[in-house]
């Protein structure tokens, strides 16, 4: 009767562990931060001045230029807006595809 106890608690801790979803969910977070591969829901903004490229989403992008609406399309880097990775007001390429 003792033995069967602890066994059943074995189990139980063994099922509740989760070890996959955790796994996934990390390289979920690293797929969002890289600018490797188009996402959906997603720009990559990228700034004249420090020359990073951050992928954002496009909602936050849309408030950035909206906030301050400079847009001259003979530039390669043609918003005037707040860049994502150094904070800066500057010129930026927002790749709506990419
Ligand atoms: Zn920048």
């Amino acid at each position: 009767m003792n033995s069967d106890d602890p066994h059943g608690k074995r189990s139980l801790f063994e099922s509740a562990r989760p070890t996959d979803p955790s796994e996934n969910h990390a390289r979920g977070r690293q797929a969002l931060f890289s600018t490797a591969a188009p996402r959906p829901g997603t720009v990559v903004v990228e700034c004249s001045q420090c020359g990073e490229h951050k992928r954002i989403q496009t909602g936050d992008a849309l408030t950035r230029i909206l906030r301050v609406s400079l847009w001259v399309p003979l530039l390669k880097h043609n918003r005037w807006m707040r860049c994502p990775s150094c904070e800066r007001r500057t010129w930026c390429r927002v790749g709506w595809l990419d």
